[in-house]
């Protein structure tokens, strides 16, 4: 019999009550006790979903208060001494590293948080000492969640992260050189011990996660798998099933050998079902097979037919007893359940599935090829029907945006001169200083914004007071860029509820949820949008802020939109077309909304692509070229129909362009301003080893936080900035967009920022 199983399921319950729980706790509000007693509650409502759902492999310790890797730190004890040294209980000392303590006389920052691979979740980055040890504790978490299932009468199958790639997703703590991989031998007794406790609980099977096995990775950690793995496959410990995900293992298939006495492996199907036959080729002889083939990582219902091939296929090299059906990934990176969602159109609704309509999804799978088609036959035709119906559908197909990509040309992508000429022309249109000051776009989103946007969506105020309301925030801002003296404007963005779906919405080819948030750290969800077909723009979407902006004010006013690859990296894309395809007709959609602007006398556009680095693919060569390749495409596709004279600027927030800097040359933007003032100085150093033309705004202080730089500071900054830039190359501006911040300091932020600019321009 063929087996269905979940690699992890969402933390946060049905209407964020995770959220909600940390959150008052945090706040003073909730007991500790409560909100252990929450975590428990929402453990076991998942628990019992799947195996409602039929699924017999159901994972426990995939629950986490804030982080599963942060979990991991603190089950190993590899807890940096500024947060043990307090003796917080358990839980505090948990959050302090997930999100900092301040409380108590206690001042400690949290250790750094980073992207899980290419998905919008954030995990904490293990951080080690020289002389790193490892200790377990007394009641390790993957045990007592084991053991708590057991007495609900559910047996699971525990998740751990492994140690390889514990140890390559962490890094050496501030001041020390520690080489994590070579902590593997003192690490590897404490998994043992943690295994042999598991078994002893009566686990007989672990989920031992190795995701990193789809990176490219050095000699070292490839190395590291066999003496790991040799070492936890003893007589006295669990069957372990070795998981990996988001993308293929075929160029680390040299590992697998040395893995071979494990139980079994599992390898995702749907980002990469090519990579099965190589993969069954060099598993062990009475290995098993997990074959992801229903999606983590999107909300799309299964394609049955296609799912249950893949396994068959599997099934005919290995027989049904050495293959598993699963979801390609935890289930983290979808929503909750479809059934909270009563506003979605009913046509569109049965083409979605989120993390309980997956958990029947694999059982579904794993019946059809157990017992046969006929076991599932209404299943399997209402699916195949769905899928016809989306296929088939006017919403995912418009002939008339299909057309418009076939006419794409070449030229199309290009700006009509080169650089010189056009900053020539720029200068001589907009007659900015030197060292121009601008800021990124948004402006502190009060809440009163908050309120009176509230107040619309409910339609208790009429659009055209709604409307008023954002004419009369407009002008304030105007008024305070005014009396700081910028030289280039931006409208604030308080018409925006958020970059991306504030887009979305005015688009076709997207839908909108009510509840289907999606972690993105600790406490912090996202809901994105939904690209369910072909994409265009039926109005401007901007082009009335931005005018009576410019209207009402006598410095060059700057427009402001989310690039293409930033609003299909921000939303669940489709899976039934290309992404690159999707990308081109956002670039189409905005293409003409830039052309909308400037015609309304907007020649400074902004075109923000802050998400264009998280979609690199995750391994260097000629899949991250030709993502690079089409998701530049689409920026300049998006930009370049402007005349010479106006000046496209593009937003990123961070400033490590080293392992993509001729992609970020490539977008030909006149101005690009980037994160900086947390980084060091020295990434400007790859604009001079490439001879970069255009111009530059390195932020020259930090939005996260409310502290007011001095002028001192920014001049600072600025002067390590010159060791890099030419001084008519320099734009002065903060990191990124001011939405989250107080006016107070914004402003005085501001004035320091402005009197370091004319500082300089006094200078050249
Ligand atoms: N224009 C946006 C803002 O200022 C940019 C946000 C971002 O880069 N994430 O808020
Ligand atoms: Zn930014």
């Amino acid at each position: 019999m063929v087996q269905s199983s979940i690699l992890g399921f969402p933390r946060m319950g049905v209407l964020r009550d995770l959220k909600k729980a940390n959150e008052a706790y945090w706040a003073g509000k909730l007991s500790r006790d409560d909100l252990l007693a929450e975590g428990k509650r929402l453990r076991l409502a998942h628990w019992q979903i799947q195996k409602n759902a039929g699924v017999d492999i159901i994972p426990s310790n995939d629950f986490a208060f804030y982080d599963h890797v942060l979990d991991h730190i603190q089950l190993f004890n590899a807890i940096p001494e500024r947060y043990s040294k307090h003796g917080l209980n358990p839980l505090d000392e948990l959050f302090a590293m997930g999100r900092g303590h301040q409380k108590d006389g206690i001042d400690v920052p949290s250790l750094e948080m980073v992207k899980w691979f290419d998905s919008n979740y954030h995990y904490v980055k293990p951080t080690f000492q020289d002389g790193q040890s490892f200790k377990l504790g007394s009641n390790p978490k993957p045990i007592a969640e084991f053991n708590e299932a057991k007495a609900a009468g559910i047996v699971t199958r525990p998740v751990i992260l492994g140690p390889v790639s514990f140890l390559h997703l962490g890094k050496a703590d501030r001041d020390q050189s520690v080489k994590p991989i070579e902590l593997l031998e003192k690490l590897l007794p404490v998994y043992e011990e943690l295994l042999a406790g598991l078994k002893a609980a009566g686990a007989e099977t672990v989920q031992i996660d190795e995701p990193i096995l789809v990176y490219d990775l050095p000699a070292e950690v490839k190395g590291a798998f066999k003496p790991a793995y040799e070492r936890l496959s003893g007589a006295n410990l669990p069957k372990l099933v070795l998981a990996t995900y988001f993308g293929d293992i075929v160029h680390n298939i040299e590992v697998l050998p040395s893995i071979q006495n494990l139980h079994g492996l599992h390898i995702d199907l749907v980002r990469n079902p090519e990579q099965l036959d190589t993969v069954i080729g060099a598993i062990g002889s009475s290995q098993i097979l997990s074959c992801g083939v229903v999606d983590g990582r999107n909300i799309w219902k299964t394609n049955f037919k296609r799912a249950i091939e893949t396994v068959e296929a599997a099934i005919q090299k290995l027989g049904k007893d050495r293959v598993l059906v699963a979801t390609s990934s935890s289930l983290l990176h979808v929503p909750h359940t479809l059934t909270s969602e009563k506003k979605l159109d009913s046509e569109v609704r049965d083409w979605f599935s989120f993390a309980s309509e997956k958990a029947v999804e694999v059982t579904i799978i794993a019946k059809a090829v157990t017992d046969g088609p006929a076991a599932v036959r209404d299943e399997l035709e209402a699916n195949a029907k769905s899928m016809q119906s989306r296929a088939s559908s006017k919403r995912t197909n418009d002939p008339k945006v299909k057309e418009r990509q076939e006419k794409v040309t070449k030229e199309m992508h290009e700006r009509a001169s080169q650089f010189p000429e056009r900053y020539a022309q720029q200068r001589e249109h907009l007659k900015l200083p030197l060292f121009p000051t601008t800021t990124i776009g948004s402006f502190p989103q009060t809440k009163e914004i908050r309120i009176q946007r509230n107040k619309f969506t409910k339609g208790e105020i009429t659009p055209a007071e709604y409307e008023k309301f954002i004419e009369k925030e407009i002008d304030d801002v105007i008024r305070i860029q005014d009396e700081l003296d910028l030289d280039v404007f931006v409208h604030g963005e308080p018409e925006r509820n958020d970059m991306v779906q504030y887009f979305g919405e005015r688009l076709t080819g997207y839908v909108f949820t009510t509840h289907a948030w999606v972690q993105s750290y600790g406490s912090r969800c996202v809901r994105p949008p939904i690209i369910v077909g072909d994409i265009s723009r039926p109005a401007s979407m901007t082009v009335k802020e931005s005018k009576y902006a410019a209207q009402n004010s006598k410095k060059p006013m700057k427009g402001m939109l989310t690039g293409p690859i930033t609003d299909l990296r921000w939303s669940f894309p489709r899976d039934d077309v290309h992404q690159s395809v999707q990308a081109q007709q956002l670039a189409l959609a905005l293409r003409d909304e830039v052309i909308d602007l400037e015609a309304a006398g907007i020649y400074v556009i902004q075109v923000d692509e802050p998400a264009l680095r998280e979609g690199l693919p995750l391994r260097a060569g000629p899949e991250r070229e030709k993502y690079l390749s089409w998701a530049v495409d689409a920026f300049k596709l998006a930009c370049a129909g402007v005349k010479d004279s106006t000046q496209i600027h593009s937003h990123f927030c961070y400033s490590e362009f080293q392992d993509f800097f001729h992609a970020i040359a490539a977008l030909d933007a006149d101005v690009l301003s980037i994160e900086n003032s947390k980084s060091d100085a020295k990434l400007l150093k790859v604009f001079v080893d490439e001879a970069y033309p255009r111009h530059i705004g390195p932020g020259v202080y930090d939005i996260h936080s409310p502290r007011i730089p001095s002028e001192q500071e920014i001049k600072d900054r600025i002067e390590e900035m010159l060791q890099y830039l030419r001084p008519e190359q320099l734009w002065i501006n903060p990191d990124c967009g001011l939405k989250t911040r107080q006016w107070t300091e914004t402003k005085a932020a501001l004035v320091n920022m402005v009197n370091a600019a004319k500082f300089y321009r006094a200078k050249y």
